[in-house]
C-alpha cells in the first residue's frame, strides 16, 4: 500500500500529473498499444520536464516501487507499463527541434516518430525510424531501430549523436561519444535498462521525397518471389529499401476489390535516391516478374511513415515472435509459405526486415545491437481486433516461430520480442551481453530499472536473482 502522505507530497513536486486508480483518468491513463496487455500501476506520473522525470525515480526508489519507463506505449510484450508499481510516462514530453544547419534534430524522450518526421519534413529533411508513425522515439531507438532507410542510412542507434538521461540514483548525464562513452555504448540497443532518456540527438539526412509502396504477388508464386528477394535485396544499391511480408490484402483502397482479404505475399519498397534513378535500381526486379498490384510512387517521407497506421490502431491484441536471419535457404522458404499461407486474421503478417547496406559498416561491438551480420530481423505477428481470437493468433505466430526459428541465428531484434526470458536477452546481445551487464552493474547495481528486455548486473546474476 502506497503512503497516501507521500503520494500527495509526490503530486506537488511535479508539474505533470499523477493518475492513480481512484482517478477517472486512470482507465485511459494506463491503456497502451497492444490490448493483450492489461496491467494495472499503483501510479502513473506522467512527467511534464526532466526535473519531473528526476522527481519521480526518486519517489519510486524512496518508496521502493517497481519502475516501467513509458515513451509510446508500443512494446509487443507491454514494457512500457507494470502492475503495482510506478510508471514514468514520458509522452508529455514533445519538443522537438531541427538544427538545419548542423543537420540534427532534438526530440524529447515522449515523442513518437510521427512527431518527429513532420518537424524535420518541414526541413526536407529525415533520421531512420520504424514503419509507424505512432511508434515511440524512446522505445524503438534504445533497441536499435528498423525501418525503410536502414539500408540508406543505418539503424536508429547508428544516428544517436548524443543523449540525455536520468540514472536510477537520480542522477543526470549526457552521453555521447566524448561523454560517458560506455552508457553511449549500452543505450544503442540495450533498451532502457540503463535510465531514462529525456532527450535524444539524432543525424538528419537529406530525405524529402521518396519512391515508395507496395508491390504484391499471389501466394503461388511467393517460392520463387522470396528466392528472388534473399538475392536482390543484399545486392541492391543502398538507396534502396524492401521488406518481405506475407500478408491478407485490406479491404480497402488503393487495391482493387478483386484483390480484397486474398492471402498474398509482397515487398513495400522505399527507394530514397533520385527518383530517376528508380527505374535502375529496380531492373533485375522488372525482369524477375511483374507483380498482381504495384502502387509505388512518390510521396513525401512522412507520408510513407504513416500508411500503415490506418491498418494498425492503437487497441488490437497482438502477439510478436521474431529472430534474426541471415540466409534464407529454400528449406526456410517452405517452412514460410507453409505458414505464411495460414495467415489467421486479416492483420497477422510476417515481415522480414533487411538490416544490411549501412546497417552492415558499423562493427558489431561498436553497439549494444550486436547482429550486424544478419540480413534481415523477422517478425511474426499475430493480430486481430477481437479479444477471442487471442488463442488462434497466438497458437499460429508460435507454429511459424517453431518452423523458422531453426533457420535463424539463434537471437532476436529486442523491440520485436515479447517478454521471452533471459536466455532469449543473451542470444541477441551475443558477446556484447556480459559488457552490457558490467555497465549495467555500474550504473544500476540494483536494477531499478527492471521493466524491459532485462540484463541482470553482475551483482544480481551471482545471486541468481
Ligand atoms: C505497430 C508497431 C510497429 C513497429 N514497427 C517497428 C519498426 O518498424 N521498427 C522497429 O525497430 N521497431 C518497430 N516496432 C517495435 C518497437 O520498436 C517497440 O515496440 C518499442 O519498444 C516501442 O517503443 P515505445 O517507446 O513506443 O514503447 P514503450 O512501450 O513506451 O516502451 C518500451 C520500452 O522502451 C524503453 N523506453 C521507452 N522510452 C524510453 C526512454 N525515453 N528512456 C528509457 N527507456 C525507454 C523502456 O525500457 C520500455 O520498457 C513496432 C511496434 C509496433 C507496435
Amino acid at each position: 500500500m502506497l503512503d497516501q502522505e507521500k503520494v500527495d507530497e509526490f503530486k506537488l513536486t511535479i508539474r505533470g500529473d499523477v493518475v492513480g486508480p481512484a482517478d477517472a483518468q486512470f482507465d485511459s491513463a494506463r491503456r497502451v498499444y497492444n490490448a493483450m496487455i492489461d496491467r494495472r500501476p499503483a501510479l502513473i506520473a506522467r512527467c511534464a520536464d526532466v526535473g519531473d522525470v528526476r522527481q519521480a525515480v526518486r519517489f519510486g526508489r524512496e518508496q521502493n516501487l517497481l519502475v516501467a519507463i513509458r515513451g509510446g506505449g508500443h512494446n509487443g510484450g507491454g514494457l512500457g507499463t507494470c502492475d503495482d508499481g510506478l510508471v514514468v510516462d514520458l509522452s508529455k514530453m514533445k519538443g522537438v527541434r531541427v538544427d538545419p544547419e548542423a543537420r540534427t534534430v532534438r526530440v524529447d524522450g515522449g515523442c513518437t516518430w510521427g512527431d518527429v518526421d513532420h518537424a524535420t519534413h518541414a526541413f526536407g529533411m529525415a533520421t531512420p525510424s520504424g514503419i509507424i508513425s505512432t511508434t515511440g522515439v524512446g522505445g524503438l531507438t534504445l533497441g536499435g531501430g528498423i525501418g525503410h532507410l536502414t539500408r540508406t542510412c543505418g539503424l536508429t542507434i547508428d544516428n544517436l549523436l548524443e543523449a540525455d538521461m536520468v540514472l536510477a540514483d537520480g542522477r543526470f548525464l549526457t552521453v555521447g561519444p566524448d561523454r560517458n562513452e560506455d552508457l553511449y555504448w549500452a543505450i544503442r540497443g540495450g533498451g532502457g535498462n540503463f535510465g531514462i532518456v529525456t532527450s535524444f540527438l539524432f543525424k538528419l539526412h537529406p530525405v524529402d521525397m521518396v519512391s515508395a509502396g507496395p508491390m504484391l504477388w499471389p501466394l503461388e508464386q511467393a517460392t520463387e518471389v522470396m528466392q528472388f528477394y534473399r538475392e536482390f535485396i543484399v545486392n541492391a544499391e543502398e538507396d534502396l529499401n524492401g521488406f518481405f511480408a506475407m500478408l491478407t490484402v485490406p479491404p480497402a483502397a488503393p487495391f482493387p476489390p478483386s484483390l480484397h482479404m486474398k492471402k498474398m505475399c509482397g515487398i513495400v519498397w522505399c527507394h530514397a535516391g533520385p527518383p530517376e534513378t528508380l527505374e535502375h535500381a529496380f531492373r533485375p526486379l522488372r525482369r524477375f516478374r511483374p507483380p498482381a498490384f504495384e502502387f509505388v510512387g512518390q510521396m513525401p517521407h512522412p507520408m510513407l511513415q504513416g500508411l500503415f497506421d490506418g491498418l494498425y490502431p492503437p487497441g488490437l491484441q497482438w502477439y510478436w515472435k521474431a529472430d534474426f536471419v541471415t540466409t534464407l535457404s529454400d528449406q526456410a522458404i517452405a517452412a514460410h509459405v507453409d505458414h505464411g499461407s495460414r495467415l489467421p486474421t486479416m492483420h497477422s503478417s510476417m515481415h522480414l526486415y533487411p538490416v544490411n547496406g549501412a546497417a552492415h559498416r558499423v562493427d558489431r561491438g561498436a553497439t549494444a545491437f550486436s547482429y550486424r551480420d544478419a540480413n534481415w530481423a523477422e517478425v511474426i505477428v499475430g493480430v486481430d481486433p477481437n479479444p477471442a481470437k487471442k488463442d488462434s493468433i497466438v497458437s499460429w505466430a508460435r507454429n511459424y516461430w517453431d518452423a523458422t526459428h531453426p533457420f535463424g541465428t539463434g537471437g532476436a531484434y529486442v523491440n520485436f520480442m515479447m517478454d521471452e526470458g533471459l536466455e532469449r536477452i543473451r542470444a541477441s546481445y551475443r558477446e556484447n551481453y556480459d559488457r552490457l551487464v558490467s555497465i549495467k552493474a555500474k550504473y544500476d547495481p540494483t536494477n531499478y530499472f527492471r521493466v524491459n528486455q532485462n540484463v541482470l548486473p553482475a551483482a544480481s546474476r551471482a545471486a541468481g536473482a
